[in-house]
């Protein structure tokens, strides 16, 4: 299996259950978007998946239409939270991978990082 509902130990699925607060950003029936603790930029969110995927790396064809739903959510949801349009604003999208791709927690999760120049990083 390359996910289940919900891993007790998973600080993303705690946060999907409210179990450990966040700024909501978003939720619907299969995802939950919420700001990054630490923020790089003047707008950084996380969009999740509520099902516990642990990676990139653990994504099948299972998984199609609902990363399709995720990623054209994020446009969206980043105008919402105050990135400027295209092409003069915009926003990055980032998905840290496994230990040498960046990743912390591993719950599958799309950074959102937008606003104006200079940011913390990246
Ligand atoms: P990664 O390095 O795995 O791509 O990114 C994990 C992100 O999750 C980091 O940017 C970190 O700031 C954020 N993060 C970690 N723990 C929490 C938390 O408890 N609440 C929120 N809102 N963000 C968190
Ligand atoms: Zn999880």
């Amino acid at each position: 299996m390359s996910s289940h509902a919900h891993d007790p130990n998973c600080i993303f699925c705690k946060i999907v259950a409210g179990q450990i607060p966040s700024k909501k950003v978003y939720e619907d029936d299969e995802l939950f978007a919420f700001h990054d603790i630490h923020p790089w930029a003047p707008v950084h969110f996380l969009i999740v998946p509520k099902a516990h995927i642990v990676s990139m790396a653990h994504v099948g064809p299972e998984h199609e239409a609902l990363l399709g739903r995720l990623m054209a959510l994020a446009p969206r949801l980043a105008l919402e939270q105050g990135c400027s349009p295209y092409p003069d604003g915009g926003y990055r999208i980032v998905v840290n991978t496994g230990a040498e791709g960046g990743q912390e927690v591993h719950h599958l999760h799309v950074h959102v990082m937008g606003g104006p120049r200079p940011w913390v990083k990246g």
